[in-house]
């Protein structure tokens, strides 16, 4: 850990976080460092199964400096991983953290037939339903696929029973988003003419821009304090919460290193050993809960259903 990465009394120096009174959501795709997106090219899906698992231990780690902050989040579980590690996902609720779902496959949305799709969502929502023996109400897309060619997935996802998506990257990147898509959490119509709740990825306006100031790469790879200004600016100026999110492999600097492009190397990789320290400065400094949580707070999901 850099020195600058220490946890700092200027973080939280009256014992608050300084925008108490916003609940912002804390998230988490409970994937393996070898299901990553970026990767993909250079992993093949039926090497899965014989590579080193490293995601039990660290999601427990996650688990551990999440009670220490005595923070509650949202996991968004891969149906890959929670058929292998059943006991991982009774952990993570059984500390009362919310269980939602990340598809089965990791495969992109828009590279599935609506029928595919459907099929494996279900799949994974029925697995993790028997896990947990609760509803799941939150699902994410692998790699943010939900893109404007992919949003009849939205409608796949009404019909499954989920209430509340947050798959929607409103930026510009060669592999998702939706660039001009609504930043703020907010119930959508579906192509079909349903509709359904959607939290996109947070994003901060700077001079104009969006910038992706909300987890994963970005929050590795951008300097933290740009990070905190561009959160602290969601929550001061805008006046809502953020939704952040991270991998459990992001925490892990010893995980096994694939041989891989520059571009997907310099993503997967940097600064993966300061990730942990600087997750630690922001649960300190920023108000946690779950994503449901956080819907209701601000009014987009009725607060009576078994909210904790
Ligand atoms: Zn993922």
């Amino acid at each position: 850990m850099r020195r600058g990465d220490a946890p700092s009394q200027r973080d939280n120096i009256n014992g608050q976080p300084e925008t108490a009174s916003i609940r912002n959501a804390l998230t988490v795709d409970v994937e393996d460092y070898f299901h990553v997106a970026a990767l993909a090219p250079n992993i093949r899906r039926d090497s899965w199964s014989s590579r080193e698992s490293r995601v039990v231990g660290n999601t427990h780690r996650l688990l551990e400096i999440f009670e220490q902050f005595d923070v509650r989040g949202t996991f968004f579980v891969l149906g890959w991983v929670a058929e292998r590690h059943p006991q991982l996902v009774r952990d993570i609720a059984a500390r009362g953290h919310e269980i939602a779902c990340h598809g089965f496959s990791h495969r992109l949305v828009y590279e599935q037939s609506p029928e595919e799709f459907r099929e494996e969502t279900l799949r994974a929502k029925n697995l993790l339903e028997e896990i947990t023996g609760s509803a799941i109400a939150g699902y994410r897309a692998a790699s943010y696929s939900i893109v404007r060619e992919s949003l009849w997935a939205l409608d796949i996802l009404v019909e499954l029973g989920f209430v509340y998506d947050s798959s929607i990257f409103p930026v510009r990147h060669d592999r998702y988003g939706i660039p001009n898509a609504e930043r703020a959490p907010h119930r959508m119509s579906t192509p079909a003419g349903r509709s359904i709740v959607e939290w996109p990825l947070s994003t901060a306006r700077i001079l104009g821009f969006r910038l992706p100031v909300a987890g994963g790469g970005y929050f590795r790879l951008l300097p933290y304090g740009l990070t905190r200004w561009g959160l602290a600016s969601i929550n001061r100026r805008e006046l809502r919460p953020f939704i952040f999110y991270l991998h459990p492999w992001e925490i892990d600097p010893g995980q096994p290193r694939v041989s891989t492009g520059w571009l997907s190397r310099f993503r997967h990789y940097t600064n993966l050993e300061e990730c942990e320290g600087r997750l630690r400065r922001l649960l300190g400094a920023f108000q946690f809960g779950t994503a449901r949580e956080g819907l209701v707070q601000i009014g987009l999901l009725p607060g009576a259903d078994g909210v904790r």
